[in-house]
């Protein structure tokens, strides 16, 4: 039996414990709430959707936890001194809709729609010289599953792409850059910015005054990561003085995005409601499945999040 553990809605978690069910035709996964008390103390792994440290700690034998989910920094705060391991869901599925959703983002930003639209609300008849992609630089911040598939998909499209991560990277047409010095060039270069970073305690206000002073006169910005990366005051001070240009923001510090937040109304912000790269039920199912189908048969855990570094 494993739990599916979770704090979503319940009719939501009710289609995720059916289609789990269905990848996992000789397992029996249950919601947390249904799981006797004597039958705790033999659950070794959970399926998990951001769950309640509380519920977590009811499960004194766990040794790994499957998330539905790309994005664990909740997670790794509430297991931190936790022997358990969390395994993420790696779906090439999500990747590739997020580098649909990078290519949408940046074509928005790179033929100018949020300056057409305010054109067109004020009736206001100009066309602006047209730049080719292969004119454009995106930086991504980050060249993990997503930013990695993202820059392809951005290369795939002409345009000129740079990246950086942690442990430098080799990715044909795309010049890569690490450490500080790197991060510094990349911004210098980066006409549109794009994060695809994890939240973890380096990354935690990374895109801050500094860091977004580096950027180019009237460049602009897309976070699809998490909204901890971006220190907002600095964004908005950034936009007002008009440095960067506009803001595609889908992950905020808390969500939904509170009525009073001033990113709803500013002139130069776009806000989504977290919907970049949504998880895809069938393939996230499948890709559980198969990571605990191994493990029924060889014990070994999948590839964990590295507690270390956070992600
Ligand atoms: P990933 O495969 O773990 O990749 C993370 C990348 O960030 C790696 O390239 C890593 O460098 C780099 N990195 C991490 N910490 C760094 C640091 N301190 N300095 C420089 N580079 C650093 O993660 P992913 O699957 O691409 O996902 C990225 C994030 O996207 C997730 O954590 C989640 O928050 C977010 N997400 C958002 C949505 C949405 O709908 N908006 C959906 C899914 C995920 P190395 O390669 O050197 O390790």
């Amino acid at each position: 039996m494993i739990p599916f553990i979770s704090q979503l809605p319940e009719a939501e978690q009710t289609i995720w414990i059916a289609a789990l069910n269905r990848a996992l035709p000789d397992e029996r996964v249950i919601h947390v709430s249904e799981v006797e008390q004597v039958e705790k103390k033999h659950c070794q792994l959970a399926i998990v959707a951001n769950p309640k440290a509380e519920l977590l700690a009811e499960f004194e034998n766990l040794t790994w936890l499957h998330s539905i989910w790309a994005g664990v920094e909740k997670l790794m705060i509430s297991l931190a001194d936790s022997p358990i391991e969390v395994v993420r869901l790696i779906d090439p599925r999500l990747s590739s809709t997020m580098a649909e959703a990078a290519l949408a983002w940046t074509l928005y930003l790179h033929r100018d729609m949020p300056r057409y639209a305010k054109q067109q609300q004020n009736k206001h008849w100009q066309q602006h010289p047209h730049i080719l992609a292969s004119e454009r630089r995106i930086g991504i911040l980050g060249l993990g599953e997503l930013g990695q598939a993202s820059a392809k998909q951005l290369r795939k499209n002409g345009f000129q792409v740079l990246g950086w991560s942690r442990t430098k990277k080799h990715i044909a047409n795309v010049v890569t850059y690490s450490d500080n010095d790197g991060l510094a060039e990349m911004l210098s270069k980066s006409d549109i910015l794009l994060c695809l970073l994890p939240l973890t305690p380096a990354t935690q206000g990374l895109v801050d005054k500094a860091i977004l002073a580096n950027l180019p006169q009237g460049s602009a910005i897309i976070n699809f990561a998490r909204g901890g990366l971006i220190d907002n005051d600095a964004l908005i001070c950034a936009l007002n003085s008009k440095h960067i240009s506009h803001a595609v923001l889908d992950v905020f510090d808390h969500e939904p995005l509170a009525p009073d937040s001033v990113f709803w109304q500013h002139p130069d912000i776009t806000v989504l409601p977290h919907i970049s790269a949504p998880t895809n039920q069938a393939s996230a199912c499948d890709i559980v499945a198969k990571n605990i189908m191994q493990y029924r048969q060889t014990g070994i855990i999948p590839v964990c999040v590295d507690k270390t570094i956070g992600y």
